[in-house]
């Protein structure tokens, strides 16, 4: 488990930047923490890193969203779920199907998603200050 601390959105995509080239297809990273702690941001970062030239923005208003980088990329924001029925599970499986897939507000999937590789925490430090602690799965599934 890593902790570090950023002070600006841009050092926040940079520390994403460092994880995504770690990052298989396959691989689902869950990133959690409240409105405004920066799992946008983050994502954006890993985004860039992966190849993504297209705008990052949140998929709060959709389920989500598929990138084209070196890799395909998917970003799901389950924000406005409190649970996921089968029925929504089968709209969301299509993002995992191959790529890597970020996914935020994971609580809502949790038991349904498949295995995180990698946990992201973002939490408020401070005014552009946010503390990010990544924890990595012990194997890869
Ligand atoms: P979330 O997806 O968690 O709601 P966003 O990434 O959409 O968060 O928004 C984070 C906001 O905080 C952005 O406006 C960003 O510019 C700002 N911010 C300030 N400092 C930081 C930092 N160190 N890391 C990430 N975002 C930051
Ligand atoms: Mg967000």
């Amino acid at each position: 488990m890593a902790e570090t601390e950023t002070s600006s959105p841009e050092e926040t995509e940079a520390v994403a930047g460092e994880l995504a080239v770690e990052l298989r297809t396959g691989d689902v990273v869950t990133v959690s923490g409240e409105l405004g702690s920066g799992k946008t941001t983050f994502v954006r970062g890993a985004c860039r890193a992966l190849g993504v030239s297209a705008p990052v923005t949140s998929p709060t208003f959709t389920i989500g969203h598929r990138y084209e980088g070196t890799l395909p990329v998917s970003h799901l924001d389950l924000y406005r779920f409190t649970g996921l029925s089968q029925a929504e599970w089968g709209d969301l499986e299509p993002y995992f199907d191959d790529g890597v897939a970020f996914v935020e507000w994971p609580e809502a999937g949790a038991g349904v998603l498949p295995a995180p590789r990698y946990r992201v925490h973002m939490r408020h430090s401070g005014r552009d200050r946010r503390s990010i602690t990544i924890e990595r799965a012990d194997t890869r599934v």
